[in-house]
């Protein structure tokens, strides 16, 4: 993910959710995702290490980090 801005990214998207152990991000305007470049849904920035998700339903996942924090862009099936 070195080539992408990660901040001009999360500038694009609206921030649902933040928690001690993660901040999420929905993704309201199609934004593609660096990983495999077809859009994603959620942005997640896991700010605990380790992190654990409880995901309600079957994603997914295309996974990155940035300074450090590991960051998941979900892609419903
Ligand atoms: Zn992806």
């Amino acid at each position: 993910m070195e080539d992408v801005d990660f901040d001009e990214l999360v500038a694009s998207l609206t921030l649902r959710e933040e928690n001690t152990a993660i901040k999420s991000y929905q993704n309201t305007v199609s934004v593609t995702c660096p990983a495999c470049e077809d859009p994603f849904d959620d942005l997640v920035v896991c700010k605990e290490n380790p992190t654990s998700l409880n995901l309600s339903r079957q994603l997914d996942l295309c996974v990155g980090s940035v300074d450090g924090n590991a960051v998941i862009f979900t892609h419903k099936r």
